[in-house]
């Protein structure tokens, strides 16, 4: 069988719709059109650098028209963007750059002497934008089509439960991705979609990949600032904006008791578990939010909740995309409604494999369908509800406990800035729940205050036998809460009072 083709992505809509807006940055609108002017001259200049096809090269920088120049250049010429987080420290770049082969590492001007540094220590050519400006537009030959099943991206998951591993996403995953969401969500001329989540991430890349396949406007912000996201929804016609819960609460706070323009078509949150009381305080102020469950291995949502369930199905991360199947399973069988068990997903947006991870890929990848590592459940019409990660499940006295139920529960209490619940050997109960919290600045809490809380909403054997206040808690780059460093906290009694 040949392999399935299809024309270069943003040749294709350049071609369809030249004139329509490609990019919207605080200094430029670019329509499709310049964007690949300026992106074919960018394939031209990696092109005569070196870059050849099925190379890795490794992108480090943050939001910019050139970072998504970049991107595109590459499926010009066939290389493989490994698009490294610019949070994570030298050690953890390096181990990445390393772990992906990287034949270049080409990143943002202002990153030069860190770009220097990864450079030195992996032994790789690495230069800046403004360096590959330098190179000559050299007449070369450009690939015209994209073969559907070859990788095009390489994105690191978070590495909140272990160290990060490479997720190889072809161009077909990327396809089915945006594809899949357009079935659920639909498209309108007049839709727009506003990226503050950075493009190294999977939740921000997908919405550059929506641009091109769909022809549509992506606002692009360098980093997440409330006011002009807030401003870019009230008066710059965007519709649709993706975002983690903590920027959910903050643009609701300052909505206040403004509501955002009709043609408003919602939030795309995902990323993590949503707080009932935030998917409440979207309702009242009539914010929809389509609530989703994804991952890097996914290239971003595969399951969503759409508005109108919002409060019926309150928690629910909903029912898989058209494409895609899912099912709960433990001991190796699907279980019944309302059971826990490891959500197991399938679909032609999910990866083929990690990176150089043979071990790994045959654990948690057969015939298609991916072990995700997640606990949740499905309600009797199919809903997803997603519980915990499976490797933070405290077993207490034969009782599984879920420590993301008790940080939900705590982080209830108003004087509760965050928690994060771990488990701790325990001789007579094998593993016991404790508790580490962040109290809110210039707010007293006891231990008495948790310990008359938690007996009111919690069953005796969840509650946390201690609780440890500390002044902040361990997060990777991506801000999610790292319970295996509480562990380590625990072993070490280091930071703990
Ligand atoms: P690593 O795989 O290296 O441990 P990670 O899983 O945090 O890191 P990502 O791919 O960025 O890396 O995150 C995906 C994970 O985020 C999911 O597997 C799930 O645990 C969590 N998640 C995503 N959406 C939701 C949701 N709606 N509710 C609860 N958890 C979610
Ligand atoms: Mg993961």
């Amino acid at each position: 069988m040949s392999e399935q083709t299809m024309p270069n992505w943003l040749d294709q809509r350049a071609f369809l719709t030249p004139e329509r807006v490609a990019l919207v940055t605080e200094d430029e609108i670019l329509t499709f059109s310049e964007l690949q002017k300026r992106t074919k001259e960018m394939a031209s200049r990696l092109s005569s650098l070196g870059i050849q096809k099925d190379e890795h090269i490794a992108v480090y920088a943050k939001s910019s028209v050139e970072m998504v120049q970049m991107i595109h250049a590459l499926s010009y010429l066939g290389a493989v963007g490994v698009m490294l987080n610019t949070r994570l420290t030298i050690e953890e770049l390096v181990f990445q750059v390393t772990d992906s082969s990287c034949a270049y590492i080409i990143g943002e001007d202002s990153f030069k002497d860190t770009l220097k540094e990864i450079g030195k220590q992996t032994e790789t050519p690495s230069l800046s934008f403004e360096e590959l400006k330098g190179y000559q537009t050299v007449p070369s030959s450009m690939f015209e089509e994209v073969i559907m099943d070859a990788p095009y991206t390489i994105l690191y998951t978070s590495g909140t439960t272990g160290s990060p591993k490479g997720v190889m996403l072809s161009y077909s995953n990327h396809w089915w991705s945006a594809v899949s969401s357009a079935l659920n969500l639909g498209i309108t001329e007049k839709d727009q979609w506003l990226a503050a989540l950075p493009l190294f991430h999977v939740g921000g890349l997908s919405i550059l990949m929506k641009s091109v396949i769909y022809g549509m406007p992506v606002h692009l912000h360098t980093s997440f600032d409330i006011e002009a996201v807030h401003d870019a929804i009230m008066n710059k016609g965007v519709t649709t904006v993706s975002v983690v819960s903590v920027m959910l609460d903050g643009l609701l706070d300052r909505l206040g008791s403004e509501r955002y323009p009709a043609n408003f078509r919602g939030m795309l949150l995902g990323g993590g578990p949503a707080p009932e009381v935030l998917l409440h305080k979207a309702a009242e102020k009539s914010v929809p939010v389509f609530q989703t469950y994804g991952m890097t291995e996914t290239a971003s949502q595969i399951v969503t909740l759409s508005p109108d369930y919002a409060l019926d199905k309150i928690g629910s991360a909903g029912k898989p995309l058209f494409p895609a199947q899912l099912s709960i399973e433990l001991d190796g069988k699907p279980t019944s409604a309302h059971e826990i068990g490891e959500i197991v997903v399938k679909g032609p947006m999910v990866t083929a494999g990690y990176y150089r991870r043979p071990e790994t890929n045959e654990d948690t990848i057969q015939q298609g369908w991916l072990r995700t590592g997640d606990l949740g459940f499905k309600d009797e019409d199919g809903f997803l509800y997603v519980v915990d990660r499976r490797k933070d499940l405290i077993i207490s006295g034969g009782e599984n406990i879920y420590p993301a139920e008790i940080e939900g529960v705590l982080s209830s209490l108003e004087k509760v800035k965050e928690v994060g619940v771990v488990g701790k050997e325990d001789e007579k109960w094998g593993s016991v729940p404790v508790a580490f919290i962040v109290v809110r600045e210039g707010m007293a809490l006891t231990r008495e205050d948790i310990a008359a809380f938690q007996k009111e909403h919690l069953a005796s054997y969840k509650q946390p036998k201690e609780i440890y206040f500390v002044n902040h808690l361990p997060r990777n780059a991506t801000n999610k809460l790292l319970r295996r460093e509480l562990a380590n906290w625990l072993k070490q009694r280091r930071n703990v009072q």
